[in-house]
C-alpha cells in the first residue's frame, strides 16, 4: 500500500538530458523493488513528459539510469491512456513499420525509423501489478523507442551512418552559432 504524502501534488518538472549526454548511452539497471521515492520520481516523469510536451519519457532522459518509462499517446484526453511501466520488456514483436520519430533528447531532428509493427510488452505498474500491453501504431512505436532508451539506444543509433553524421554536423553548426534548436511538437 502506498501512502500519498501531502506533497504528492507538487511534482517536479525535471531537466531532460540531451544528446550527447553520456547517461543516454548507458544501459539502465533493473528496478529491484518499487519504493515511495521511485513512485514520486515516476510522477515527476509524467509531469515532465506533459510539460515538454512528449508522448513518452524514459528515466535515463532525466539522468536516472533505471528501467522505468512513462507514455501517453493521447494528449487531448490526458491521463486516460497514461502508462507507467517498471522493468518493461518486449516479449513479442511482429511485422514492420516505418515511423517518423523525434526525441526529447535529440534536439531539432526527426527521421524515419524502422520498427516492429506490433509488440507485446510486459512490465510492472508502480503499484506492483504485472501487466501486458499489446500495441501497434504510435503506442507500439513509442514503447519500442522508450525501451530502447533503457538499453542506451537512441533513434539516431537506428539510422544510417550518413543520416547520423548529418545530424551531428547540424548540431555542431547550431552550437557554433549559439542558437537553441527549435522545439518540435510530437516527441517520444
Ligand atoms: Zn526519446
Amino acid at each position: 500500500m502506498w501512502i500519498r504524502s501531502a506533497c504528492y501534488e507538487n511534482h517536479v518538472i525535471r531537466r531532460i538530458l540531451t544528446y550527447p549526454d553520456p547517461v543516454l548511452k548507458q544501459a539502465a539497471r533493473e528496478v529491484p523493488n518499487i519504493d515511495g521515492a521511485l513512485v514520486r520520481t515516476i510522477d515527476d516523469m509524467v509531469e515532465t513528459m506533459y510539460a515538454a510536451p512528449g508522448v513518452g519519457l524514459a528515466a535515463p532522459q532525466i539522468g536516472l539510469s533505471e528501467r522505468v518509462i512513462v507514455l501517453d499517446v493521447d494528449h487531448d484526453d490526458r491521463g486516460t491512456h497514461l502508462l507507467k511501466l517498471v522493468n518493461p520488456v518486449i516479449a513479442e514483436r511482429d511485422g514492420e513499420i516505418l515511423w517518423e520519430e523525434g526525441c526529447l533528447s535529440v534536439r531539432d531532428f526527426t527521421a524515419e525509423v524502422r520498427r516492429a509493427a506490433r509488440v507485446l510488452v510486459k512490465g510492472w505498474t508502480p503499484e506492483g501489478k504485472e501487466i501486458e500491453i499489446e500495441a501497434d501504431d504510435l503506442l507500439g512505436v513509442a514503447l519500442q523507442h522508450e525501451i530502447d532508451h533503457l538499453d542506451g539506444t537512441l533513434f539516431l543509433d537506428r539510422l544510417s551512418r550518413l543520416k547520423r553524421d548529418l545530424y551531428k554536423r547540424r548540431l555542431k553548426k547550431l552550437e557554433r552559432e549559439g542558437r537553441e534548436p527549435a522545439p518540435r511538437r510530437v516527441m517520444i
